[in-house]
């Protein structure tokens, strides 16, 4: 990944891919407190469009605050610093990476003297669980980790440190051969992927987890105000893992992900064992959206 050619925005700064490096003793690098954003850039009629461009910086934002980072940097420099990334490494489409971190200013929990330091890459990026994966479903096990509490890491913030929780589930289950995971919450409930919003539909009723243990999701959001704006009933509930097993279709929705289906969980086929038909409405419609065919959702697309 270092080595490219192409630019990333430093802290208000083009710098040269590969001279975009940081020190060893950078303290998110030990520590993991950071916060970053994971976003993407569709190509559209009318040119290259960041998709809900404004909700990726505000939630950003949001986690900073969480984890008390003081942002050098206002809303509207980082948005135009995620268009300038694209414009300038001429990317049609792409994954954009920005992230908030501590410099190398200090070391130890007790740094005072800590800088915060911003980012912005963005890089081309197909489907990220596979092409065949959007057609066909992925196979997922429930993790034997457990996701985040509200009380531990937190869980409304997308930050660093977490995603170790996310890595140890991801291994497990690819070693174990399937896709990907599902970690349930300390109580034992559906959480989400590991870098996942999780969906599931059962006579004709789409479900997905309250916010309490997942991302509040850009791509989540947005599948439930389509999937409203088409007609279908959907609500937010506790979901236990024997109602995925018996549900009629189950998909999983990320920026990275885009709309997944999911065809196994556990080694129980879920349904007809692939993408179910509302899923694959969905599917389209939220395609539709970010390729900006669909009249509805013009203003998630900021044009580069
Ligand atoms: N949950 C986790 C743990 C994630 O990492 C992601 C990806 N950001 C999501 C859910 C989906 O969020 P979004 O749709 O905003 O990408």
């Amino acid at each position: 990944m270092a080595d490219r050619d192409g630019v990333i925005w430093l802290d208000g700064e083009l710098v040269p891919w590969r001279e975009a490096k940081v020190h060893v003793l950078t303290h998110t690098l030990h520590y993991g407190l950071g916060v970053f954003e994971g976003v993407r850039a569709y190509e559209t009629d009318r040119g290259t469009a960041i998709f809900r461009l404004d909700a990726h910086t505000d939630r950003l934002f949001n986690s900073a605050k969480i984890f008390s980072m003081p942002m050098p940097f206002d809303k509207a420099t980082l948005s135009e610093a995620q268009r300038t990334v694209v414009r300038e490494n001429k990317l049609s489409s792409c994954y954009l990476r920005p992230m908030c971190f501590y410099g190398s200013e200090g070391m130890g929990l007790r740094a005072d003297n800590l800088k915060v330091h911003v980012m912005v890459a963005a890089w081309p990026w197909g489907a990220y669980l596979g092409a065949e994966a959007m057609e066909r479903g992925i196979r997922i096990r429930v993790s034997s980790f457990t996701r985040h509490h509200v009380n531990i890491t937190m869980t409304r913030a997308k930050s660093n440190g977490t995603y170790i929780n996310s890595m140890l589930a991801l291994q497990e289950a690819l070693r174990d051969g399937y896709d990907e995971a599902l970690l349930l919450d300390p109580e034992g409930y559906v959480a989400e992927g590991s870098g996942e919003n999780f969906f599931m539909v059962k006579n004709g009723v789409i479900y997905t987890p309250e916010l309490t243990s997942c991302l509040e999701g850009i791509t989540r959001d947005s599948i439930m105000r389509i999937a409203r704006e088409l007609g279908f009933e959907l609500r937010e509930k506790r979901i236990t893992r024997d109602e995925v097993y018996i549900a009629d279709e189950a998909f999983f929705t990320g920026t990275a992900a885009e709309v997944t289906p999911i065809r196994e969980l556990d080694g129980r086929t879920i349904g007809e064992g692939r993408r179910g038909p509302l899923t694959e409405k969905l599917q389209k419609a939220f395609f539709d959206v970010v390729h900006g065919r669909s009249e509805a959702h013009l203003d998630w697309l900021a044009l580069v």
